[in-house]
């Protein structure tokens, strides 16, 4: 069997990211009564994720145990793993997992410690940068030298800032802001407490704290009610206001979702549209900027934008 990843392997694993970082999830337990053999036991969800690094070749067949010294480097100097790459991180997996069969509770201490989270993190900042990456490479999606779309999981890329598609109250939601506040964890929603809220159109701006993105825009999309209650000018600026929002803060690389186009119910081409025309309206005149992202949730919205583009340049 190959043990090479693909990206397919790290999106199934990187999916479960979001165990590691949201604090309601308990992983682990320590067993009190009826007392066994295990004293851990860990939560279902956890052993579904110990089940996808053997599904998804994170699990290698190698001398672990001649190894161990390797890994538990990476536990004292954690500086080492942001120049792991995919086969030391295969290595690493192994080994932690391996040695919870003869050491119960060393996932425990892993996961306590931060060392897992650790490890996703960079497993995170590889998949992003692989991403970005291929945009560039089969730029058959590219628009101009400024602007690129890609389909993926806007939480997850490396950027200066992602723009949030917010609610009025910014205390968090469905969607991409749920995604985004679970991965920037609970700080961010302190500070977005401190906003005081942001007006439909209008953007606001905060930091990313444990996401990859240094910043978060959050700028809140019109709800759409059929087109008639001036729909397409609230949605553009929604795009010029975080812009100029991070053209203010001299950020050079942004990532946008598709804003509204979710529960807002916002038609995804007309939203296309406006978007696309306004992020290159505003890169026109604003040079400061060197990268404009568009992330597509899922294929139809990358068809989508795929399109669009195609018809505008
Ligand atoms: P809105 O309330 O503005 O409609 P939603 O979050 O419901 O916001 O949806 C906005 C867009 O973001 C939708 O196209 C949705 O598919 C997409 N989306 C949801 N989660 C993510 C994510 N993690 N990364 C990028 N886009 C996402």
């Amino acid at each position: 069997m190959s043990t090479q990843i693909t990206i397919k392997n790290l999106e199934n694993i990187l999916g479960f990211v979001t165990l590691l970082t949201n604090q309601e999830v308990k992983l682990y337990d320590i067993q009190t009564e009826p007392l066994t053999f295990e004293p851990y036991c860990y939560s279902k969800e956890f052993n579904e994720l110990i089940t996808a690094l053997y599904q998804e070749n994170f699990i290698i067949s190698f001398d672990w145990l001649a190894w161990k010294q390797s890994a538990d480097s990476f536990i004292t100097n954690p500086e080492l793993l942001t120049v792991a790459d995919i086969s030391t991180l295969q290595k690493l997996f192994t080994t932690h997992i391996r040695q919870e069969r003869f050491c119960s509770g060393h996932l425990a201490r892993m996961i306590d410690n931060k060392h897992l989270l650790a490890i996703f993190q960079r497993l995170q900042a590889i998949y992003a940068a692989g991403m970005l990456e291929n945009n560039h490479n089969h730029g058959e999606a590219k628009m101009s030298q400024q602007t690129s779309v890609i389909q993926g999981d806007i939480t997850q890329l490396p950027v200066d800032a992602i723009v949030n598609a917010a609610k009025n109250s910014l205390l968090g939601g469905g969607g991409v802001d749920g995604a985004i506040h679970r991965a920037a964890g609970p700080e961010l929603l302190a500070e977005c407490r401190l906003l005081n809220g942001c007006a439909t159109g209008e953007a606001k701006i905060t930091k990313g704290y444990q996401l990859p993105a240094k910043w978060v825009i959050h700028t809140v999309g019109p709800v759409w009610y059929g087109g008639d209650r001036g729909e397409d000018e609230m949605l553009g600026r929604c795009y010029r206001n975080s812009l100029a929002l991070a053209a203010q803060y001299q950020l050079k690389t942004i990532a946008f979702p598709a804003i509204s186009t979710g529960v807002y119910g916002f038609p995804m081409e007309r939203a296309c549209k406006i978007a696309v025309s306004e992020v290159n309206k505003f890169l026109h005149s604003h040079k400061s900027i060197e990268q404009v992202i568009f992330v597509c949730f899922g294929q139809s919205a990358y068809d989508c934008y795929l399109k669009v583009i195609r018809e505008l340049t």
